[in-house]
């Protein structure tokens, strides 16, 4: 299948009548909202959804946070994502709800957001904890990978590696179901994932010994990785997007795309930087971009980006 260039903003707010003039094509937001598929057709873009999967309020439902190694449950804040992937019920709940929205809609592609195990990377000092193991979780494990370890501390001594392929599975099995759902019902929908912009040996590996991961085992499942490229807020400069591209190849299987979505906050600089990447980003989502395109100024830099960034992929 042919992955077509999508560039646009990531949020539902509303866009000037006259956007496609500025290279805009598509418009990523959250769920399968009504409002927002008919928004795409009035202004004649593709709808992309980003649907959330393993996050979820714990304060409402504290059964989905994960265990640490520590036995209680893990530390977190606001941002948290991740859930205990014992949890049958939630994990029903999500494909009940992509179930649902293919039956109503037809996006031109959807992103799977959240799609990790616990913890939080938009920040430069992250608090990083193994997960879970609670009882069905380390029951899970052993009889999985026919190991016989049920404490954490024997599991992270003698089996880490084990135990690391096993939740890049989990999560490569996931991401390979819910596709397999998306493409069943629509086979020309573009199936990607928001990705833990870290490369494969930063904070010891975290990007699969946390979140597992595995851009290997993700590769038959997903056609478009999307790392989050959010510079302010993770303490980085804004070259950043540019220096991720030109390293993916080390990281990312050939035959895989790999689209940035960066941070307005971090706009103009971090998108005109991933423009003159040697290796361009297959499109581009601008998290909380749509108001950009009410200043004329602020909406032709970013058609000047989109036309620099199809002019390299045509190469
Ligand atoms: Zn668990």
């Amino acid at each position: 299948m042919a992955i077509p260039l999508l560039f646009g903003p990531y949020g539902s707010a509303k866009l000037p009548g006259h956007v496609k003039e500025y290279g805009v094509n598509a418009v990523w937001f959250h769920g399968f909202q009504e409002e927002a598929f008919a928004d795409c057709a009035k202004l004649e873009l593709e709808a992309c959804v980003e649907l959330k999967t393993f996050r979820a309020d714990f304060a409402k439902r504290p059964e989905l946070i994960p265990i640490g190694a520590d036995g209680q449950p893990i530390r977190y804040g606001r941002l948290v994502q991740g859930v205990c992937l014992s949890q049958a019920d939630y994990l029903a709940e999500i494909e009940e709800q992509l179930a649902a929205g293919l039956s109503k809609f037809r996006p031109r592609g959807i992103w799977l957001d959240y799609l990790t195990y616990a913890g939080w990377f938009e920040t430069p000092e992250p608090d990083l904890q193994e997960s879970c193991f609670c009882p069905r979780c380390v029951d899970d494990f052993c009889r999985t990978a026919n190991i016989d370890a049920t404490s954490p501390a024997r599991i992270l001594s003698e089996y880490a590696s084990e135990w690391k392929a096993h939740k890049c599975r989990k999560v490569a099995g996931y991401a390979l179901r819910y596709a397999a759902m998306i493409k069943r019902k629509l086979p020309e929908c573009v199936v990607g994932a928001y990705m833990c912009p870290w490369t494969q040996e930063q904070f010891d590996g975290a990007l699969t010994r946390i979140f597992a991961q595995d851009y290997g085992m993700l590769a038959e499942a997903i056609d478009v990785f999307t790392p989050l490229i959010y510079c302010r807020k993770s303490g980085r400069e804004a070259g950043w997007g540019r220096e991720w591209l030109e390293r993916s190849g080390e990281f990312v299987p050939a035959g895989s795309s790999v689209q940035l979505i960066l941070d307005a906050l971090d706009f103009p600089d971090s998108l005109t930087e991933t423009a003159l990447s040697a290796v361009p980003s297959h499109g581009i989502q601008l998290f909380a971009g749509a108001s950009l395109f009410q200043d004329p100024d602020a909406a032709g830099t970013f058609s000047l980006a989109v036309e620099a960034i199809r002019t390299q992929a045509a190469r």
